[in-house]
């Protein structure tokens, strides 16, 4: 991914891609103290167009002050970044990820005394899960490993040291074959995966954890909760067991990357008819109409590069 033509916006200028390096005494690189976020940008039908580019500023700005990081730059110079990394790399539809760190002048837990930095890049990511997965649906198993608790690590922060568990999580479930990881939180209860919202319909009712469970407050799930009020759908935000999950007639994930992935089986146990069912694909449906610019209601969710 570093050696390649392009450009990257970098503590306020663009830069080629390949000189867009930091010191090995950064920081954020020993102990893990940035936040970050991703981003899509989708081929849209009024044009390149940034999906809830505002919102994710706001949660990377969010991210920032739970973990005491102050940003040298404002909201509106990071959303221009990243139109301004769009354009600059010619991209129709792309994945942006923003990025913001602890500089190198001091090492030692406290960060204090040392540079915040900030970049954006941005290039083409097609369906993380899968094209395959977005149809038939993904295959899943429960982790061994225990969300965040909530006040452990800042779970409202997207915080590049929550990604470890996200990682080891994400490595054991594909070690062993499956598609991706389900988390529980401290109690048991379902989380997220390791890089999206989870969802269950049972009943014709759409359930996801309320963010009690340490999952991410996701913009996709989010969008999700206003397609379901859009749909006639009711959504019900509460605790859910795995074994609820096994037991629902659908499941599916959400995610800027993951966009909204059906979800087949936990743990060798086919949820409802093992595929993506009819709710789900509906919901989809909806999803991609939206980011793409077909539905006029949300035209204000899309910013044009
Ligand atoms: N949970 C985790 C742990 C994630 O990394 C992500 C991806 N950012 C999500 C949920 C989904 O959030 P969003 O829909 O905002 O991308």
């Amino acid at each position: 991914l570093a050696d390649r033509d392009g450009k990257i916006w970098f503590d306020g200028e663009l830069v080629d891609w390949r000189d867009a390096k930091i010191h090995v005494l950064t920081h954020t690189l020993h102990y893990g103290c940035g936040v970050f976020e991703g981003v899509r940008a989708y081929a849209a039908l009024g044009g390149t167009s940034i999906f809830r580019l505002e919102d994710h500023t706001e949660r990377l700005f969010n991210s920032a002050k739970v973990l005491r990081m102050k940003i040298p730059f404002s909201k509106e110079q990071v959303n221009e970044a990243q139109k301004a990394v769009v354009r600059a790399n010619k991209l129709q539809s792309c994945y942006l990820r923003p990025l913001v760190w602890i500089g190198s002048e001091k090492l030692g837990v406290s960060p204090r005394g040392n540079t915040v930095h900030a970049m954006v890049a941005a290039w083409s990511w097609g369906a993380y899960l899968g094209e395959d997965g977005m149809k038939r649906g993904i295959r899943v198993k429960t982790s061994s490993y225990t969300r965040h608790h909530v006040n452990i690590t800042m779970t409202q922060a997207k915080a590049v040291s929550n990604y470890t568990n996200s990682i080891l999580a994400n490595m054991e479930a594909t070690d062993d074959g499956y598609d991706e990881a389900l988390l529980l939180d401290a109690s048991g209860f379902v989380s997220e995966g390791s890089g999206e919202n989870v969802f269950i319909v049972k009943g014709g009712v759409v359930y996801t954890p309320d963010l009690s469970a340490g999952a991410l407050n996701g913009i996709t799930r989010n969008t999700i909760l206003h397609i379901a009020k859009d749909l006639g759908l009711e959504v019900v935000q509460k605790r859910i067991t795995r074994d609820e999950v096994y037991i629902a007639d659908e499941a599916f994930f959400t995610g800027t990357a993951a966009e909204v992935t059906p979800i087949r089986e936990l743990d060798r146990v086919e949820i409802g008819s093992g595929a993506r069912g009819p709710v789900t694909e509906k919901i989809q449906g909806a999803f991609f109409d939206i980011v793409n610019g077909r539905n006029p209601q949300y035209a204000h969710w899309l910013a044009k590069v």
